[in-house]
C-alpha cells in the first residue's frame, strides 16, 4: 500500500494507523502528493483555501473509494489538531471498509498510560478521562479504565525509580529451540550451544566493566533483571557464576528487586533454582504462554503444561514466594475456551504475578516466514480473551500495575501484567514508563540513559551472539557514553 501526504508532518501517525488496521503490511511513504498510484493507497493533504485549514483523506482499498473532509482552525497546538483530525477520519474510513475498530481507537503509541498520567496530575477525573480519551482519541470507555487502573496502582511505586538509580538488564539470548512465534533476537541452542561458554566469559566481563561505569557516575543500583531468551538455557554452573559476577560487582542487598526469567519449563530443574536462589534472585518467571499441550505443540514448545506445574511446584519448594507467569492471547490453534482454561490453570496456581501478552507476528517470525500467517486482524476472538482475563484476574485479586501496546497484535490489543497486592514488579514499570537509566549487558541488549528533563539516549551492544563475541571492545567502548550523559544532564 501506498501513503500520500500534502502539505503537513503527520504522516508517520497516518501511516501507524493504517499499519494497526492492516498489520504486517509492506507500507509505501510518498511525500508531496502527485498523482495516485495503481494499487491501494491513502491520501492525506493539507491546504489552505479562502484562509482556511483544509483537510482531505483518500482511501483506495481494492474496490472501496472513501474520503472525508475537514476543516481546522488555526490553534496553538496546530500539528496536534491535523494528527488527531487526520486521526479520526482515517479510522472511520478503515473502520468502514474492513469492519473492524480498534479499541485503543487512533493511539498508535507503545506507552497509552502515560497519556492518562498526564490527565491525573492535571487533576482528571476517572470520569473525566474516559470522556475525554473516547472524543479525542475514539478509545474504548474500557481501555480507557484499564489505563487509569493501570496508573492508580503504579502510584507509589513511581518514585522508587527517583534519584541517581539504575536497574541492571542482563540478556541471555538462548533459548533450547525457537518458537513459532518468536520475533527477539534468540538463538536455538541446538545450534549454538558452542558460543555459551565465551559469551558467558565475555558477559561476566561487561558486568565488571558496567559495575565500574555506574560507580564512577554514582549510580545506585535499584533491580535486577537477568532476561533472554531464555537464562535457564544456561548450566547450573554457568548460572552460578554469572550469579557470583554479579554479586562480587554489585551491591545486590540494596536492590529491591532481582528478577530471572526461568521461561521455559523445559530448561528448569532443582539444580538451577537452587543457583538462582542462592544467587540472591527474589522473583522468578515461568512462562507457559498457554496451559493446553495441543498449543504448545503448535507453537513449537517442547515442553508440556504437566512440566509447567512441576517447574511451579518446584520453585515454591525452592523457596521462591514471587513467581510470575506469561500468557499469550491469540496463539495459533487456541481457542476461546482453551485461553479460558490456561488462564483459570494459572490463577489455580496461585503465582504472584500473571502477564498476559497479546501475539504479536512479526516479519522476521518464523510463522510469517512459512507462509503461516496466524493473525487475523478482524476475528475479535483476542478482544474476547482479554475481556476474560480482565474481569476473571480482577475477581481473583490481581490488579493491573503495567500496559503497553505493540505493532502487529492480534486485534491490536495490549500487553498487561497483573500482580498480587504488594507483588507488582518494579523493573517492567520503570522500563516501560521510561523513568529511570537501565544499564544493559549482553548481545542486543539496549541501555537506555535517563534524567528527568534531558533526552534520553541509548546504547546499543550489537544484536547477535556471534557479533557481541567479535566486536566485544566497541560494546565496552560505548558504555563510556554513560559519562558524557550524566556530566551533560548535570
Ligand atoms: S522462549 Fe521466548 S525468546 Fe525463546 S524462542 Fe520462545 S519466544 Fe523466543
Amino acid at each position: 500500500m501506498t501513503i500520500l501526504t500534502d502539505g503537513h508532518v503527520c504522516q508517520y501517525e497516518i501511516r501507524g494507523l493504517a499499519g494497526m488496521f492492516f498489520p504486517g503490511l509492506k507500507i509505501e511513504l510518498i511525500f508531496g502528493g502527485g498523482a495516485r498510484p495503481e494499487g491501494d493507497y491513502i491520501y492525506s493533504g493539507l491546504s489552505r483555501e479562502s484562509g482556511e485549514n483544509r483537510l482531505l483523506i483518500e482511501v483506495k482499498i481494492g474496490e472501496n473509494y472513501e474520503t472525508a473532509r475537514d476543516i481546522l482552525p488555526d490553534s496553538p497546538d496546530f500539528k496536534n489538531d491535523c494528527e488527531r483530525a487526520f486521526g479520526f477520519m482515517l479510522y472511520k474510513i478503515l473502520s468502514k471498509i474492513t469492519g473492524f475498530a480498534p479499541e485503543w481507537g487512533t493511539l498508535t503509541g507503545v506507552r497509552p498510560v502515560r497519556l492518562v498520567r498526564r490527565r491525573l496530575s492535571a487533576g482528571m477525573s476517572a470520569g473525566e478521562i474516559i470522556k475525554d480519551l473516547q472524543g479525542k482519541y475514539l478509545v474504548s470507555p474500557q481501555k480507557a479504565a484499564l489505563a487509569i487502573k493501570t496508573a492508580e496502582n503504579q502510584r507509589g511505586l513511581l518514585e522508587f525509580a527517583e534519584g541517581k538509580t539504575f536497574s541492571l538488564y542482563i540478556g541471555i539470548p538462548f533459548c533450547p529451540s525457537r518458537c513459532l512465534y518468536c520475533s527477539f533476537v534468540s538463538h536455538s541452542t541446538e545450534k549454538t550451544a558452542g558460543l555459551i561458554p565465551d559469551y558467558v566469559n565475555k558477559l561476566c566481563e561487561e558486568i565488571r566493566r558496567t559495575a565500574e561505569v555506574a560507580a564512577g557516575n554514582g549510580l545506585k543500583l535499584s533491580t535486577i533483571y537477568i532476561g533472554g531468551g531464555t537464562p535457564t538455557s544456561l548450566s547450573a554452573a554457568q548460572l552460578r557464576r554469572l550469579f557470583r559476577v554479579i554479586g562480587e560487582n554489585f551491591d545486590i542487598s540494596s536492590a529491591l528487586e532481582y528478577t530471572v526469567e526461568a521461561g521455559r519449563a523445559d530448561t528448569i530443574n532443582s539444580e538451577k533454582l537452587a543457583a538462582i536462589k542462592e544467587g540472591g534472585a527474589d522473583r522468578i518467571s515461568i512462562n507457559p504462554q498457554t496451559m493446553l499441550d495441543s498449543v504448545l505443540e503448535a507453537i513449537g514448545r517442547r515442553h508440556t503444561a504437566a512440566q509447567v506445574e512441576e517447574s511451579f511446584r518446584l520453585a515454591r519448594q525452592t523457596g521462591f514466594d514471587n513467581i510470575n507467569m506469561d500468557l499469550i492471547a491469540g496463539l495459533n490453534t487456541d481457542t476461546l475456551e482453551g485461553f479460558k482454561y490456561s488462564l483459570d490453570r494459572l490463577i489455580w496456581l496461585s503465582p504472584e504475578n500473571i502477564t498476559v501478552h497479546t501475539l504479536s507476528v512479526k516479519r522476521s517470525s518464523d510463522a510469517v516466514y512459512q507462509g503461516r500467517a496466524i493473525y487475523d486482524p478482524h476475528g475479535g476472538l483476542v478482544s474476547q480473551m482479554l475481556e476474560y482475563a480482565r474481569g476473571r484476574l480482577d475477581s481473583a485479586g490481581y490488579f493491573p500495575y503495567y500496559l503497553y501496546r505493540q505493532k502487529n497484535t492480534r486485534d491490536n490489543q495490549e500487553n498487561a501484567g497483573f500482580a498480587a497486592p504488594g507483588r507488582a514488579c518494579l523493573y517492567n514499570i520503570f522500563i516501560m514508563e521510561e523513568i529511570q537509566t537501565i544499564l544493559a549487558c549482553g548481545a542486543g541488549a539496549v541501555s537506555k540513559l535517563y534524567m528527568p528533563g534531558a533526552k534520553i539516549e541509548r546504547i546499543f551492544n550489537y544484536k547477535f551472539p556471534y557479533e557481541y563475541l567479535k566486536g566485544f571492545g566497541e560494546i565496552i567502548r560505548r558504555k563510556q557514553a554513560v559519562y558524557n550523559f550524566y556530566k551533560n544532564a548535570g
